[in-house]
């Protein structure tokens, strides 16, 4: 690797077009070929994020007496989120850089909140197998001792199990809406109540269920309770930049009152540079996730949403009949939204292996993350996948004749990378 920056600056249509020749071997999410980590809203979603990321670009959030229109903005869409996920007047929240740090600011407040109100200096948590790998991140940062139990054979959390290992020392209790590797809803208000009874604090991680169950319900199906109309629930994480179609950087956290936010935050006046508040995890922050995300919801508005939910589940609906009629693979538990865990079928005379079915997908430009276990093709399914299942489906097929009786023989897993 080269260890010296140029000496000389270079043009701007050289450095551009050196950049777009980096990105040749990129998932080609805009052709709607990989299922997650780009959601894409459609045309009208691209220019108003672009124009208003144009806009923010250099806006520090940092310090909003300099910029108010960044608190506002703030302010405008933890409220909005906090209406969509009918929290009671008092509930207030901050915006964040994504899931990992809503998920973080969750576990530092419970942690705070147990020492202010319970005395407890040894904090722990509970949470099922199944919840996302950022609690256990955000106990390593803090200090939390984790409890980690089982899921059921549906997938949702063990709430015996978590009951059980409920002591003085627990400040907090995870519930996921729905948890990521299989797409389902945990029992919430079961496990918000084990909380609510000892005083502690009950996270609900709706990074990916946030901006897609609301609507959901509004359309008419069922969806087991999981917001804040569950009493008992304290904190409840939102992702914009997933199924809200925002770019990338922005997540909401809120908390069911004022005073429980107090937790959050950290205030230091004793330092030669003044007066630091400061909301979340970050110093300085990008004004251009908060605005993008801001221009996106009012650009497409409950209306837009609904639409977009619509074909959300449209395309997850179609890739799972799709998938039934494949022999050798099956979709794990009973997945209704837009998570989608293929699996092979143990109850097939033909089992495939599900690693070597994505290196034939990927061969043929489709992109799902492999996790385990057991070993699955993880699908975030959104608007992106619109126009395209008919042609996974065809590509699947083949994809499956190809490997079956075969066994691929890199089994690693990639939900994130360090380099
Ligand atoms: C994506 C996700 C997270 C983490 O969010 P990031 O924005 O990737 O940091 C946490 N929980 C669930 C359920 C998620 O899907």
């Amino acid at each position: 690797m080269e260890r010296e920056l140029v000496q000389q600056g270079r043009p701007v249509d050289e450095v551009i077009a050196d950049l777009a020749a980096k990105r040749v071997n990129d998932v080609r999410w805009e052709d709607g070929r990989a299922f997650g980590m780009v959601y894409d809203g459609g045309p009208g979603v691209h220019e108003v994020a672009e124009k208003a990321a144009a806009m923010y670009l250099h806006e520090n959030a940092l310090n909003t007496k300099a910029f108010p229109s960044l608190g506002q903005i703030q302010s405008e869409v933890v409220s909005w989120t906090a209406g969509l996920l009918n929290g009671p007047d008092t509930t207030s929240g901050f915006l964040t850089s994504g899931g990992t740090e809503s998920i973080l600011c969750a576990v530092k407040a419970a942690r705070e909140r147990g020492k202010a109100e319970r005395g407890i200096t040894e904090p722990e948590m509970i949470v099922a197998e199944s919840a996302h790998a950022a609690f256990h991140k955000g106990a390593h940062l803090f200090g939390l001792k984790v409890h980690k139990t089982p899921v059921l054979d549906d997938w949702t959390a063990d709430v015996d199990a978590m009951a059980a290992l409920v002591n003085d020392n627990t400040v907090l209790m995870v519930g996921s809406a729905p948890q990521y590797p299989q797409g389902v809803i945990d029992p919430i208000p079961e496990i918000a109540a084990i909380a609510a009874d000892i005083g502690a604090s009950c996270h609900v991680d709706a990074c990916m269920g946030g901006f897609v169950l609301p609507f959901v319900e509004r359309l008419g199906h069922d969806v087991a309770p999981w917001d804040f109309r569950v009493e008992g629930v304290t904190t409840i994480s939102a992702d914009i930049h997933k199924l809200g179609y925002a770019p990338k950087g922005v997540s909401v956290i809120l908390h069911r009152t004022k005073d429980l936010r107090r937790y959050q935050t950290f205030v230091f006046d004793d330092w030669l540079g003044g007066f630091y508040a400061s909301p979340n995890l970050q110093g300085t922050r990008s004004g251009l996730p908060m605005a993008a995300a801001w221009a996106v919801m009012q650009h497409l508005g409950v209306e837009g949403y609904e639409r977009l939910t619509t074909q959300t589940l449209a395309n997850a609906d179609q890739m799972r009949s799709g998938i039934a009629t494949v022999d050798g693979i099956r979709v794990l538990g009973d997945s209704r939204f837009h998570l989608i865990a293929i699996a092979s079928d143990p109850d097939s005379s033909d089992p495939i292996d599900v690693f070597a079915l994505a290196d034939a997908l990927e061969r043929r430009g489709w992109f799902h993350d492999r996790q385990t276990p057991p070993d699955s093709l993880h699908s975030t399914v959104s608007n992106s996948n619109t126009g395209v299942i008919d042609d996974y489906l065809a590509a699947l097929h083949e994809a499956a004749a190809e490997v079956r009786g075969d066994r691929a023989q890199d089994r690693s897993t990639n939900y994130a990378t360090l380099e």
